[in-house]
């Protein structure tokens, strides 16, 4: 195996970037010397106060290895086995988790909603809780917004509040999958604290390895009671690192001086010319609005082989030509002229076919 040839910059997904130079820088500091075990460490403790003054407010904060654990963790922490979690359909914790939030929190039922653009609205969320209040039912607990969603949109500040707010009338607490959450809040340039508790969040999974970290997603407890043995909880699951200051080093490099948000604004940047490209050629459809790092567009069969042939990666999930294009921290503009330049050329050669 050529293990020093790396491949070209892709748009499959944040996660094929490395890592990136302040997380890196971090852990090389953190690497120097000994230091506690399992979080009981100076790393440990500044990232969890950066969290905690981001976020301006008294928060609890763990660190574990990604964000399947964080938010089956989370949401178990938050249900009994006779309860339900309301998520979108498309939702990562329904559709890419293996059942981790079933299975952690022991058979809690996931119940899924539709909505427009991958975001949930309030309606739809009394719908279903009203739909069966009797005993015979898994008793709703949790609804489950992702922010950045799946789709590549944002909730706004207001759209959160009705959420919280609904959630609060129903008696439900909310979780929210932030595994973009850095790209969410530099889409709307809103400040996290009005993003989450303020708007009525109890936890936060906050993803810090679609941003530029190696591994380590955090879980924020704005609702401290829900926090309730969630160290046990971490360790029963595998999810407590030995080396605790590895997960968390990257997140003092990335919060202490802005570089979560600058990166995070670069990839929103990134996808922003790459929808701008796109979106005047003919040949393809646009399928959700381009809000934070990613564009999803529907494209013929032969350019989706064409553009594979040319050596370009990218997922197509969402059903037949649905294609999905992601920007990372590190994606250049020449990337994306690049990528746009095969496509314009491989759409007007299959126009131009008889
Ligand atoms: C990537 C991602 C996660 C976390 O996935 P892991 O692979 O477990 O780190 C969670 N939610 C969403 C929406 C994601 O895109």
């Amino acid at each position: 195996m050529k293990t020093t040839v790396a491949i070209r910059r892709q748009f499959a997904s944040d996660n094929n970037a490395g890592i990136c130079p302040e997380a890196w820088d971090a852990l090389a500091k953190a690497n120097r010397g000994h230091a506690r075990g399992y979080g009981d460490d100076v790393w440990t403790e500044r990232a969890s106060d950066l969290i905690r003054e981001l976020f301006e407010t008294d928060c609890e904060v763990f660190f574990v290895f990604n964000g399947t654990a964080a938010n089956s963790l989370a949401l178990a922490s938050l249900c009994q086995s006779y309860h339900s979690i309301l998520c979108h359909e498309i939702a990562h914790v329904e559709t890419d988790e293996c059942g981790a939030p079933e299975f952690f929190s022991n058979g809690t039922k996931v119940l899924l909603l539709a909505g427009q653009n991958g975001r949930l609205d309030p309606p739809a969320i009394e719908r279903m809780v009203k739909r069966r209040t009797d005993i015979h039912f898994p008793k709703p607990r949790v609804v489950s917004v992702t922010q950045a969603t799946e789709v590549g949109t944002v909730y706004s500040v207001k759209e959160l509040k009705a959420i919280g707010e609904m959630a609060e009338k129903l008696g439900l607490k909310v979780h929210m999958d932030g595994a973009r959450f850095a790209n969410a809040v530099a889409a709307f340039k809103a400040h996290p604290s009005e993003m989450t508790w303020k708007a009525g969040i109890d936890v936060l999974c906050f993803g810090g390895t679609k941003n530029g970290t190696h591994v380590g997603d955090a879980v924020v407890f704005f609702n401290r009671e829900l926090a309730y043995e969630f160290d046990y909880r971490c360790k029963q699951a595998g999810q407590l690192a030995s080396k605790m200051r590895f997960l968390a080093a990257p997140w003092v490099g990335m919060l202490q001086n802005g570089a979560w948000l600058r990166h995070a604004s670069h990839a929103n940047k990134m996808a922003e010319l790459l929808f701008t490209k796109l979106k005047n050629l003919s040949g393809i459809k646009i399928l959700f609005p381009r809000e934070a790092n990613a564009v999803f567009a529907e494209l013929p069969e032969k350019v989706i082989t064409g553009l594979r042939d040319r050596g370009w990666m990218f997922y197509t999930f969402i059903g037949r030509g649905g294609c999905r294009f992601m920007c990372s921290w590190d994606t250049t503009e020449k990337d994306v002229k690049d990528f746009a330049a095969d496509l314009t050329a491989l759409l007007s050669t299959n126009r131009n076919r008889p």
